[in-house]
This record gives C-alpha cells, sequence and structure tokens, in this order.
C-alpha cells in the first residue's frame, strides 16, 4: 500500500485507482475465507468470488476431492454458481477474484464466461494459464480479451498455500 501512496498522489484518477485497488482487496479477503473453508474440508485452499456492480454473484472454494470431481476447481464452480444466480451462461461485466492463478482449465471457463476482469493474488509457476505458462486471456487469436490484475493480498494467498502444504508434509513425512 505505501508503496501504491507514492506512486499516485491527488487526482481524481488516483482516487478512482485507490478506491479500485481498495475493492480488489476487500473482495479478495472474501476470497480467502473460502480458501480457509477449502483448507478445513482437507482441500487445497483455493478460494474464490464473481462480482458484478459491487454485488457479490457467488463465492465458492475449491473441492475436486469431496466432489469426486476434478473440474471442481474454485473458479469453476465460482463460475457456474454466478452464471446459475443471473439466469445466464455468460457473466459480461463481472470481475473473478481468486487466491490462485488460473489453471489451464479455469482460463477457458473465463473466457467462455465472458468474464470482463480477472483479479488473483498468487502466480502459480506449475500450472497457472494466465501469467506463468500461458497467457490464455491476452491472446489476439480468441475472440474475448479479459483485463487481468494479479498480486492482490499475494502474500495471504501464497501463504495459505504453503502452510497448507507445510501441515502436511509434517502430518506424513516420507
Ligand atoms: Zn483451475
Amino acid at each position: 500500500m505505501a508503496e501504491f501512496d507514492r506512486k499516485v498522489k491527488g487526482g481524481r484518477w488516483s482516487q478512482e485507482m485507490e478506491t479500485l485497488l481498495e475493492a480488489d482487496e476487500k473482495w479478495m479477503r472474501i476470497a480467502l475465507t473460502e480458501a480457509a473453508r477449502a483448507r478445513e474440508a482437507g482441500e487445497v485452499p483455493i478460494g474464490a468470488v464473481v462480482v458484478r456492480d459491487g454485488d457479490l454473484l457467488a463465492a465458492a472454494h475449491n473441492s475436486p476431492i469431496s466432489l469426486h470431481d476434478p473440474s471442481a476447481h474454485a473458479e469453476l464452480l465460482a463460475i457456474r454458481r454466478a452464471a446459475d444466480a443471473v439466469g445466464n451462461y455468460r457473466l459480461p461485466g463481472t470481475t473473478l477474484y481468486v487466491t490462485l492463478e488460473p489453471c489451464l482449465m479455469c482460463a477457458g471457463a473465463i473466457l467462455h464466461a465472458r468474464v470482463e476482469r480477472l483479479v488473483f493474488g498468487a502466480a502459480d509457476p506449475k500450472n497457472g494459464a494466465v501469467a506463468s505458462l500461458f497467457r490464455l486471456l491476452d491472446d489476439r487469436r480468441l475472440n474475448h480479451i479479459v483485463s487481468v490484475t494479479e498480486g492482490i493480498l499475494r502474500d495471504e494467498c501464497s501463504e495459505i498455500l504453503s502452510g497448507f502444504f507445510r501441515e502436511k508434509r509434517l502430518a506424513s513425512p516420507p
């Protein structure tokens, strides 16, 4: 936040940016509470929310183990619930917040749903399909481009994951 304060000083633009940053952090905190729910259920702690015009449309946490469903990633469940909530298979004007960079499958779903903006916390160097391994959401060959913001509450989003895997290793030493 301090770095952000130094970069923008005064003026309407900076106020708008600051308001956007505050909103991004607020929604990412809700995604983090979803991630904590996943952890409590023994799932890899990743959470997601879908927001439109300041309203929460859906929230979900990673649940492939409990749902016996390899596609039950937080983003995919949140997109399904949001589409169900608004009665439309497309979600124009929405922002999807997720604690970890989406994988190939979820980036594909984000494109199909026409999500307008994606905000993620931590990067995923092993599976990330938005910035790390692939850049699916700004591929000009596709007919939909998603605006992407990364690094919102990065440390917290990353810590909940590393803490989870640390505890797992302690619980089952090699
Ligand atoms: Zn995914």
